[in-house]
């Protein structure tokens, strides 16, 4: 096993890394970013003031508007010819967030995603078509050098020209595809079209990600495609892919904790949540050299899970992301995520597995959730009957009032990369 040392490090030997790292990471955070120096400065706040973890409650937050503050090169902690590379989030809301990494940076970087294809039960032996974008997104170079390290074959096919996916899938022989589960869904659809069938290839193992997905769109994909998939998660302000993935008990996704330091926070008052709450998940990075993070703010919301896993590690858990802070829906005055929805949605047999929120009006009470039928119902169902059967549904679990509009199979655009699951055509104010 790949880092086993690490993998399997106890409690308490992961709690005394946390202190030392955590106290040279600030010092090196305050002595080098002016942000970080200011912002301790306003509250009277020295590094040697973190005398125990509890102290770092102390330590106020680091939010994505910080790193936008400081386009292009974000707060560097270090002479810009000691960066080595530069990636940037994708920028749909706004300025990208620029991240940068020095050489330590990728290395630990790769020795983390390393680790987590090696506790997702990945080998050298193992062949890796790797399916995420290649680019700015940290997706495909992340993914990439985890294998490199591993010790595997890689193969980077990246996004796009399904067919040729496929083809490499089959003549190849991967046995490892990586990418995010929208894709997954629509590889099984290609795979149908081509007229290829799942037990043709060696596919074993699948590490999805970089967006949320519910456990019943998981278990349509291991049945249809005969695989394990392995949810795994990261954001590009955390070096990118392999913060946290899941071991082969697929009950919550290991944080790396000794380079990770987690809290759970409550989202509107800053105030850290007692062990198993859920709340806004709120990341320390312990040995970020060009960009330290201390506190940052993901706008993630989950719960950690502290016990020890059943497959003999300690590192915490996080149970499934239930979506963003700034991705909910107040509809009616009822608080509901995407993911909530699709949980639904994927649980009723007639329908796909597409769907998309639109919201039309400047009246949330209007929402509007568009999905397919699966193929095989089809023109054989009563259409109406069935939106009434979805709105029921939604109405008894979410207590949401929805119009339904099913749809014929493929009209809803797939994705390569993250599915946009949201449509919002009210008027921005
Ligand atoms: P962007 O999408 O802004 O370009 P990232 O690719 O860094 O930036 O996206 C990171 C975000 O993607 C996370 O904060 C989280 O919301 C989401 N994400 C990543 N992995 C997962 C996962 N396994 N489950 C749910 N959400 C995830
Ligand atoms: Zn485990």
């Amino acid at each position: 096993m790949f880092q086993e040392k690490e993998q399997f490090m106890a409690k308490d030997e992961i709690r005394a890394l946390q202190l030392e790292k955590i106290q040279k990471q600030i010092k090196h955070a305050y002595d080098n970013v002016e942000l970080y120096r200011k912002k301790f400065d306003k509250i009277g706040l020295k590094p040697e003031d973190i005398k125990t973890l509890e102290d770092i409650a102390k330590v106020p937050f680091t939010v994505k508007d910080d790193l936008r503050d400081h386009y292009p090169y974000g707060i560097l902690a270090v002479p810009l010819e000691n960066v080595h590379r530069l990636h940037a989030s994708s920028g749909t809301t706004g300025i990208p967030t620029v991240v940068s990494y020095t050489e330590n940076d990728l290395n630990t970087w790769s020795n983390l995603m390393a680790r987590c294809y090696s506790c997702a039960g990945v080998t050298p032996e193992d062949i890796v078509q790797n399916a995420y974008g290649y680019g700015l997104f940290t997706g495909g170079l992340g993914f990439h050098m985890g294998a490199e390290r591993l010790g595997t074959m890689v193969i980077p096919t990246a996004t796009g020209n399904t067919k040729r996916q496929i083809r490499m899938m089959k003549d190849m022989k991967s046995s490892v595809i990586c990418c995010t589960p929208s894709y997954a869904l629509y590889l099984i659809e290609a795979l149908k079209e081509e007229g290829v069938d799942p037990s043709e290839l060696s596919i074993k193992i699948g590490m999805f990600g970089a967006e949320p997905w519910s456990d019943e769109t998981r278990k349509h994909i291991e049945k249809a495609l005969g695989i394990k998939a392995q949810d795994l998660y990261g954001m590009s302000e955390l070096y990118g892919p392999g913060v946290a993935v899941e071991c082969p008990e697929q009950n919550g996704l290991h944080i790396w904790s000794d380079e990770f330091y987690v809290e759970t926070i409550d989202t509107d008052t800053g105030e850290v949540l007692p062990p198993g709450e859920k709340g806004e998940i709120v990341f320390t990075m312990l040995s970020r050299e060009a960009m330290p993070l201390l506190r940052y703010r993901t706008k993630d919301l989950a719960v950690i899970n502290w016990e020890k896993c059943t497959c003999g590690r300690s590192h915490p858990r996080i149970m499934r992301i239930k979506g963003r802070s700034d991705d909910m829906l107040i509809v009616g005055g009822v608080n509901v995520f995407p993911s909530q929805i699709e949980d639904i949605l994927v649980g009723i047999e007639e329908l796909g597995e597409q769907f998309q929120i639109v919201l039309e009006t400047t009246k949330l009470d209007n929402l509007h959730v568009q999905v397919e039928v699966a193929p095989q119902f089809w023109g054989k169902l009563d259409l109406k009957e069935l939106a009434q059967k979805v709105s029921t549904q939604l109405q008894e679990s979410l207590t949401l009032r929805a119009r339904i509009e099913l749809l014929e199979p493929g009209t809803i655009p797939r994705t390569q990369g993250k599915a946009k699951r949201v449509i919002d055509n009210r008027k921005k104010i």
